[in-house]
């Protein structure tokens, strides 16, 4: 039986590719040990949020294996695999359904408290509090109540309640006012320590924070190393 154990990452000679023609993942190796920040940076199209989505089994590769602490992750059955994993995509998934609703997905067994929480230490608490129902305010179709850069907020709420072992981040490329900046990173960070951490990174600051970086092109690693080394 499958078991997490810290969450070691390992891509083993992984390939992809979502035509059946043009690889997005080429023969993609790495690793990372329990509690490492592992940085994805590379042009736009080279397979990033691919190797993401790879990992958090929206697909399997057609080469090669993806193990976590040893195991492929293919002998774990879906639904338990994912309470191990929180994923904060570029443009997260939202219901038409309330706030409150929303942070909580998928059923995560927390008390409202929890999610006033989440939230203030996602920087989504003051939005809310502008709305006339609050946390019962209807999100909308699609979550057009709120900007991108609060949809993805409310994932990185999401994701704190998740108590995850291993967490994926795609990390926003839309600009915020640097004091929300500052509090968000200050809350992903809080977020990130013990969890294996896979970030596309576009930021300076967390390249910086990055225990490993990968340097992606054409769905291969091209460089690695740390800040200092690259
Ligand atoms: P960006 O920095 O712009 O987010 P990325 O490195 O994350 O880029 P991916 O999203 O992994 O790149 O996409 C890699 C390649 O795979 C691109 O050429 C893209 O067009 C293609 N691709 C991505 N998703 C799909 C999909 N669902 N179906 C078909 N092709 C896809
Ligand atoms: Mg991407």
């Amino acid at each position: 039986t499958f078991t997490f154990l810290g969450g070691a990452i390992e891509f083993e000679n992984v390939s992809f590719s979502y035509d059946g023609k043009r690889k997005v993942a080429d023969n993609l190796s790495f690793r990372g040990t329990p509690g490492q920040t592992i940085a994805l940076v590379g042009q736009t199209g080279s397979g990033k949020s691919t190797i993401l989505k790879l990992l958090f089994r929206f697909y399997d590769p057609e080469q090669g294996r993806i193990l976590i602490d040893g195991q492929d992750v293919r002998q774990m059955a879906m639904e338990g695999f994912r309470k191990h994993i929180a994923i904060i995509p570029q443009t997260p998934v939202v219901f038409n359904a309330s706030i409150l609703e929303n942070v909580k997905y998928p059923d995560v067994d927390c008390t409202d408290e929890e999610v006033t929480e989440a939230c203030k230490a996602a920087a989504l608490h003051d939005k809310i509090m502008t709305f006339t129902f609050g946390y019962q305010e209807q999100i909308g179709e699609r979550g057009t109540k709120l900007s991108g850069g609060e949809l993805q907020r409310l994932a990185i709420a999401r994701a704190m309640l998740k108590r995850a072992d291993i967490l994926l981040l795609d990390e926003a490329t839309s600009s915020v006012d640097s004091i929300t900046e500052k509090h968000i990173q200050t809350s992903l960070r809080k977020l990130c320590a013990g969890k294996t951490t896979l970030v596309i990174a576009h930021r300076l600051s967390t390249i910086l924070h990055a225990d490993q970086i990968l340097v992606i092109r054409d769905g291969q690693v091209v460089e690695s190393g740390t800040h200092k080394v690259l």
